[in-house]
């Protein structure tokens, strides 16, 4: 984040054909370091083979890229590992983080393989699998009355006190770099579908992190000179209890509001108000997108109804995705020809 003005900070490169042309690709390590030429870093100096997920066919014109199957369990895990090799390249000694679950996990788990002590603080509702996953990689886990703003608020308040006054600081786009691991689920795409990215996809959305970084590589890719017939449509799915996203969509601000009393079991859509919410919303328009609120109650039942009809270990955010995918099947937003990637963000077993 910029200190003198407050905004998120964006990495650029200098790409042209010659950067990365899409053949030399071919051979390289499976994991988000295979794009070396548009990361921060030549290689991950932290790295738990993140990336290279799966893209899971369900029918003709869907699939589901399958996020679950990252170390920690959740897309999370390809931010941590640019934004943790970075910290530590730059000099860091520690790292912490405030988390409505998943990122706390896979930032203790990174700052373990890295060598970097970690401190999170996550809301008190958190469900306590989450809390002892980060004891688990050893970590400092701080439990705080609220939602995640309110956690933020207790490192920036508490984080010197307890030794981490230098610590990096890893909260979603605070830093540039975890977008720059979470873009390189568009550049995945490309490789899988060879080149015919689909017409939609849909994201379910926090801190936006994923989608503001799948919109940049759309650009890179392009100047890349990556084939591209198509640019895909963003759709962002937030729950109804917690939808800042949706509301200024549907407002046609450009701006997000905090969300009052945000509620949701969806815990990783529970996010009042995202820094990167401007930029949600001009992913979203820019790609001729939309923004849906699904119901909590049908939230749940998507993801089971997901996970039994394909074995795909889907989570309440990838159940809400899923729930508006049928919801824009149904009103025609998607049309019936419409090639469409489903995110499932993470694993469901973290939820029971
Ligand atoms: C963090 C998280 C999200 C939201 O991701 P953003 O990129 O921050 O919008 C969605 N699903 C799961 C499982 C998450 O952990």
């Amino acid at each position: 984040m910029c200190t003198a003005c407050g905004l998120p900070i964006r990495v650029d490169y200098a790409l042209t054909p010659d950067t990365l042309p899409r053949a030399s690709l071919r051979g390289r390590i499976a994991s988000l370091w295979r794009y070396r030429e548009v990361l921060p870093l030549a290689a991950g100096e932290v790295s738990l083979g993140e990336g290279m997920t799966p893209l899971l066919q369900l029918d003709e014109r869907t699939w589901i890229k399958d996020e679950a199957q990252n170390p920690t369990g959740s897309f999370k895990a390809r931010g941590m590992t640019v934004a943790v090799s970075m910290a530590r390249a730059l000099g860091a000694k520690s790292l912490m983080a405030p988390s409505a679950g998943n990122a706390a996990g896979a930032l203790a788990a990174y700052g373990a393989a890295g060598k970097l002590s970690v401190l999170v603080a996550m809301p008190d509702d958190t469900p306590r699998i989450f809390v002892d996953e980060c004891r688990h990689y050893g970590a400092d886990v701080k439990l705080v009355p609220g939602t995640i703003a309110d956690a933020g608020k207790w490192l920036r308040e508490h984080g010197a006190s307890l030794g981490f006054g230098d610590a990096f600081d890893v909260s979603t786009l605070k830093e540039p770099y975890r977008v720059e691991g979470k873009k390189t689920m568009a550049y995945e795409l490309h490789e899988q579908l060879d080149g015919e990215l689909p017409d939609v996809i849909v994201y379910p959305t926090g801190g936006g992190t994923g989608l503001v970084g799948m919109w940049k590589a759309f650009g890179e890719m392009r100047a890349l000179g990556w084939p591209m017939p198509r640019v895909p449509r963003l759709v962002s799915v937030q729950a109804v209890g917690c939808q800042p996203v949706v509301k200024a969509f549907v407002a046609g601000a450009t701006k997000t509001e905090a969300f009052v009393n945000p509620m949701t079991r969806a815990w990783g859509l529970r996010v009042p108000s995202p820094i990167g919410g401007f930029l949600c919303l001009r992913a979203i328009r820019e790609t001729h997108g939309t923004a849906v609120a699904v119901d909590e109650a049908s939230i749940a039942p998507a993801a089971a109804w997901l996970a039994s009809a394909t074995g795909i270990d889907v989570c309440p955010e990838g159940g809400a995705a899923w729930a508006a995918v049928e919801e824009l099947r149904a009103s025609g937003w998607i049309t019936p020809d419409a090639r469409v990637v489903v995110f499932n963000t993470g694993t469901g077993i973290k939820y029971r």
